[in-house]
């Protein structure tokens, strides 16, 4: 009897503790469509914007603006063709000759500060060797539904929705509470100066409390095939890129001597790599993977929606997969080596380059100071090269659960949640300037279609943008129309 009591206590003892431990994450609420928002879309000719967009599309994947060297002028100036055809006016600013950036204007009531739409007008480069003859970069190839050519996934075909989105609005003459603002901007891929030019310079022009960016997307079967997880990026890593030198003697190579500057570097570079991350759960991860798990359901879906129970269990298969790992940990990654020239000549100095990305919360100083703290080697130097703390904005924004609400809108097969972006966009320097930015291409895609963002076979099928573009207009008539 004794012994019976006991037991039953400490089954009630674990049993309380598994409880308090397994607690839910909280769900999104998305909310229902307020009155204004069906009465506005319905006032847009979306069948005639379907045919549009295509061509549009086709038109600007044909556009080179490969960076380097960029001349986005090109693709700003056929966005302002097709805005000016829809009585929009635009303007184009370049922070040098041929690299220019639009910016666009549909006026609402002014009642609220105005609403954002940003695109970059830069791709990155493509070797077309590895693209199918007919179907190559530069092509705007439709093919089997799908169309074709780098930048139809990052992003030109965002920045053909955002200005369907415009169009739309000022031919349906939706009235709106706040200015609709189109940014396309140059050399988002290689130094963001694009957005750096507006931001420093001709603020006064765009001055949005709120703006939609690249960041996430959709993706069909991202953990399961009938499942799509639509995924609306709130939070971007930190980012410090050094350059670590180590110093010693140079010598010759025929005789190895201890301490010298490569022997100092690779020491270096050992202890980093030695160096175990701790794990920092983002709230964003809890919530995406609560949501997919309420859908999923099963056994998987129970664990998927208990924090405690993601923790001890699937830590280790988000530690293994090296896209969930940069989302868990700070990392560090060698980018490159410098300084060794001659095979036979041991320099007096090599550096090794190192891309480092910051969880939120981890101040880039701070992080240098513990990769110093690491090496411990007074021989070894650090020099910033860039830096910049992780940005964020918060989840329980009307124009996130906008986003949120339009994206899974009468989709029983599908999700949506926030995201913590591992790489930074240029949001970063809109938030700098206290707006609210949301990064969201809202485009399904296969996984394999996914893969090919900066890749070789780009492309984008037509029926999701097209699908994208009512959730876009739809987005953006719910948060900025007049009510
Ligand atoms: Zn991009």
């Amino acid at each position: 009897m004794q012994v019976r009591k006991v037991l039953t206590f400490l089954l009630a003892v674990v049993g309380l503790g598994l409880a308090a431990s397994c607690a839910t994450s909280p769900r999104m609420v998305w909310g229902d469509l307020a009155p204004h928002v069906q009465p506005a879309l319905a006032k847009v000719d979306l069948d005639r914007l379907d045919q549009e967009l295509v061509a549009w599309l086709g038109d600007y994947l044909r556009t080179d603006t490969t960076n380097p060297p960029g001349n986005e002028t090109r693709g700003a100036e056929l966005l302002a063709t097709v805005l000016a055809q829809n009585g929009i006016g635009s303007q184009i600013l370049e922070f040098a000759p041929g690299r220019g950036s639009l910016v666009a204007r549909v006026r609402g009531t002014g009642k609220l500060p105005p609403l954002c739409l940003l695109s970059h007008i830069d791709v990155v480069t493509a070797n077309a060797q590895q693209w199918p003859r007919d179907r190559g970069p530069l092509s705007g190839a439709v093919h089997e539904g799908e169309i074709w050519g780098r930048g139809a996934l990052d992003m030109k075909s965002m920045g053909i929705l955002e200005l369907a989105v415009l169009v739309a609005v000022k031919r349906s003459g939706v009235a709106l509470d706040r200015d609709l603002v189109l940014l396309a901007v140059a050399d988002e891929e290689v130094d963001n100066r694009g957005i750096k030019h507006l931001v420093a310079d001709h603020w006064d022009k765009i001055g949005c409390s709120h703006l939609v960016n690249e960041g996430g997307l959709g993706v069909r079967g991202a953990l399961r095939a009938d499942q799509t997880v639509f995924a609306i990026s709130t939070a971007e890593k930190g980012l410090l890129w050094v350059k670590m030198t180590a110093r010693g003697k140079s010598g010759h190579g025929s005789t190895p001597m201890p301490d010298r500057a490569p022997d100092r570097l690779l020491d270096a570079l050992q202890r980093l790599r030695a160096k175990v991350a701790p794990v920092s759960f983002h709230p964003s991860l809890y919530a995406t993977l609560g949501e997919v798990g309420a859908h999923l359901g099963g056994v998987q879906g129970y664990v998927l929606q208990r924090p405690a129970l993601v923790e001890w269990l699937a830590l280790d298969t988000l530690l293994a997969e090296p896209g969930s790992k940069a989302m868990l940990t700070n990392t560090i990654a060698v980018t490159g080596f410098f300084g060794a020239e001659q095979p036979n000549v041991v320099p007096d100095a090599v550096s090794a380059q190192l891309d480092c990305r910051l969880l939120p919360g981890t101040e880039p100083r701070a992080f240098l100071y513990e990769l110093q703290k690491t090496v411990a080697d007074p021989q070894v130097e650090f020099q910033v090269l860039h830096e910049a703390p992780a940005s964020e904005s918060p989840p329980d924004d009307p124009l996130f659960l906008a986003l949120g609400r339009h994206a899974v809108i009468g989709r029983s097969d599908a999700v949506a949640g926030p995201l913590l972006s591992v790489g930074f966009t240029d949001s970063l320097w809109v938030r700098q300037k206290g707006v609210r930015a949301y990064g969201f291409v809202p485009v399904e895609v296969s996984r394999e279609i996914a893969a090919t963002f900066h890749g070789a076979n780009e492309r984008v099928p037509i029926a999701a943008v097209q699908r994208g573009m009512r959730v876009l207009l739809g987005a953006v008539v719910d948060f900025a129309a007049h009510r």
